[in-house]
């Protein structure tokens, strides 16, 4: 067990995470979409270090994160029109892009596939770590692997407290849930995994944009989407919008049971009914997919069981919300 640092971003703990990195250490650090888990690309041991400190399975490739001015042209070998395109409109962003690799990095970040997914975030704190390192750095959530992601360095903390040594701390993270990842190696992009950058805004962008959808008994083209996910340590229950009486009437029969429940939804559906436990995730969309994981965890502290209603909307940014709230809710 090692002493685990949270430390405010400044030249101080900067040169810290530089000289942890460099000698084949993780790093936690914040980004626009949940805190990250970083080491040097190019170091296997370190890369290995990560699956080892989350639990992660070794099929479930790694994203590169780089600063803004970092020349990707070092570390895939195609980038597309479109690619150029929506990066000029959306980089730096919560928008990962998978393109082919130059096999320059450790493979074990893309666990032997052929590809690698690159991302430039826009907060502040981790364009500062990444400039400072001035490596690409391998990067998943920062939380046990299957665990809900972590949104704060208390999070982060919360989970990995004695496995690393550091963890930079850039406030709560406003996006709220993890990047968009888009294939970007065919003719016409494909989003692998939905977030705040979505479908229809790529689409609006360079004219068109594929959803991928797995199916049974296919190859899975991004890994990571196939495992259970971002699940909180207490019992679940989640209804759709047009069941919302239902859920009520659920939360008051555990509630009269004497169970601790908790309700999550939507700030309107809240204020149909008397609610005391109550988890809300707020108004816009934007404030919903920022609020989720950070009420995930809030309520596995305080609940026996969360009832949670999904929200009216499900198109756009609401698509990527529903995706994680049917993995967290079973
Ligand atoms: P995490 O950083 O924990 O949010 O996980 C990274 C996500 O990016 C997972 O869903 C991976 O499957 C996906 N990913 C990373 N690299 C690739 C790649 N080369 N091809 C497809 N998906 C990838
Ligand atoms: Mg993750």
């Amino acid at each position: 067990m090692m002493d685990t640092r949270i430390l405010t971003i400044d030249e101080q703990s900067l040169k810290l995470s530089e000289k942890i990195i460099k000698s084949g250490g993780c790093v936690a650090f914040p980004t626009e979409t949940v805190y990250g888990l970083g080491a040097n690309a190019f170091d296997d041991g370190a890369v290995g270090r990560i699956f080892e400190i989350k639990g992660r399975p070794n099929d479930n490739p790694l994203i590169v994160h780089v600063h803004e001015d970092f020349d990707l042209s070092a570390l895939v070998s195609f980038i597309p029109w479109y690619a150029k395109q929506l990066a000029k409109a959306f980089l730096p962003g919560p928008l990962t892009m998978v393109y082919k690799s130059k096999n320059r990095v450790s493979p074990a970040v893309s666990c032997g596939l052929d590809t690698l997914a690159v991302r430039i975030p826009s907060h502040r704190g981790a364009q500062a770590f990444l400039r400072f390192v001035n490596l690409p750095i391998a990067a998943p959530s920062a939380n046990i692997s299957k665990h809900v992601s972590p949104v704060t360095a208390q999070h982060v903390y919360d989970d990995l407290k004695g496995k690393i040594e550091l963890i930079l701390d850039g406030g709560k993270c406003t996006g709220g849930i993890e990047s968009t990842v888009l294939d970007c190696t065919s003719d016409v992009p494909c989003v692998l995994r939905s977030g705040l950058v979505t479908r229809e805004m790529i689409a609006a962008t360079v004219g068109e944009c594929n959803q991928y959808v797995m199916k049974e008994g296919e190859r899975v083209l991004s890994p990571g989407m196939k495992y259970k996910h971002y699940s909180p340590k207490c019992k679940t229950a989640l209804f759709g919008y047009d069941n919302r009486e239902q859920a009520y009437k659920y939360y008051l029969d555990c509630i009269n049971r004497g169970e601790r429940a908790y309700f999550m939804c939507e700030s309107a559906v809240a204020s149909m009914y008397n609610i005391e436990n109550l988890l809300d995730l707020g108004g816009t969309e934007l404030e919903i997919a920022s609020n989720l994981y950070d009420k995930l965890r809030e309520g596995e502290i305080k609940a026996d069981i969360i009832i949670a209603v999904a929200p009216q909307k499900q198109d756009g940014v609401m698509y990527g919300v529903m995706n994680r709230m049917r993995k967290a809710f079973g």
